[in-house]
């Protein structure tokens, strides 16, 4: 899970459109009235597709996007269609979740507060730091072996394997070799630190699995010496970095 920049609500969701949708759901809870096309598609933006708490990708095998009532809907009814109530999340995440109430037993909003606060991770598992984070991990159940844990050690492995790879080609760099197997290099780790990115699936834990690598130490030392890293290099570096939670 990482920190959310909420985005400008959909033009289309006019504080008229709010009091009809929500003067019609309170007259009749059974309507969807906040599925809309406008406001699904506005969540996915900000969220670069994915689930807003386990960072999966969305509309990828049987991870469905749905619209997340924060407040829950069934006790605040009003706040149904209010666009800083609404999240993106997968279908597991907002099923565990279903109606527990976030102001009675608050978990982490990531479009409010910063997940690094209350959550950490260890082997795969995300750990807490406060009663939030417990709330969080246990209401959204963020631990499940098969559906959670397993595609999350997935990619971080295949993160880690390359590193691996290219700690051990870097070392048949020199300042003799051509430009073009200078730039493949580069281009590998860039690569490398794109795919933990905001934007891409499981950010937090890949982020966190590669900034604590001894061998990801060795490689950026390895660039440095060989001045093959850049300034595109460090920046994605650091906001890496930024994404990474802490080691529980
Ligand atoms: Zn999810």
């Amino acid at each position: 899970m990482i920190k959310i920049q909420r985005i400008a609500a959909p033009a289309e969701l006019t504080p008229q459109v709010v009091a009809d949708k929500t003067a019609l759901y309170i007259a009749d809870p059974t309507k969807s009235v906040w599925k809309e096309p406008y406001i699904e598609q506005r969540l996915i933006a900000m969220t670069h597709g994915k689930c807003c708490y386990c960072e999966c990708e969305l509309g990828k095998e049987s991870n469905y996007m749905e619209v997340e009532h924060f407040h829950h809907k069934d006790k605040y009814k009003n706040e149904v269609v209010i666009w800083d109530n609404l999240l993106p999340a997968c279908r597991s995440c907002n099923g565990n979740k279903g109606a527990h109430d976030t102001i009675t037993d608050p978990i982490v909003n990531p479009t409010v507060d910063d997940p690094k606060v209350h959550l950490g991770f260890r082997a795969f598992r995300y750990k807490w730091k406060t009663g939030v984070g417990k709330e969080t991990v246990v209401s959204l159940d963020l631990n499940d072996t098969e559906k959670r844990c397993k595609p999350r050690f997935s990619v971080c492995n295949e993160l880690v394997s390359k590193v691996e790879d290219f700690l051990e080609a870097i070392q048949s760099v020199t300042p003799v070799s051509r430009t073009q197997e200078k730039n493949r290099m580069r281009n590998k780790v860039r690569e490398l630190l794109e795919a933990c990115q905001c934007d891409r699936e499981y950010t937090a834990m890949k982020a966190t699995t590669i900034v604590n690598n001894e061998d990801y130490t060795s490689l950026v030392l390895e660039m440095k010496t060989r001045g093959l890293w850049t300034q595109d290099l460090d920046d994605l570096d650091a906001k890496m970095r930024s994404y990474a939670l802490d080691m529980l």
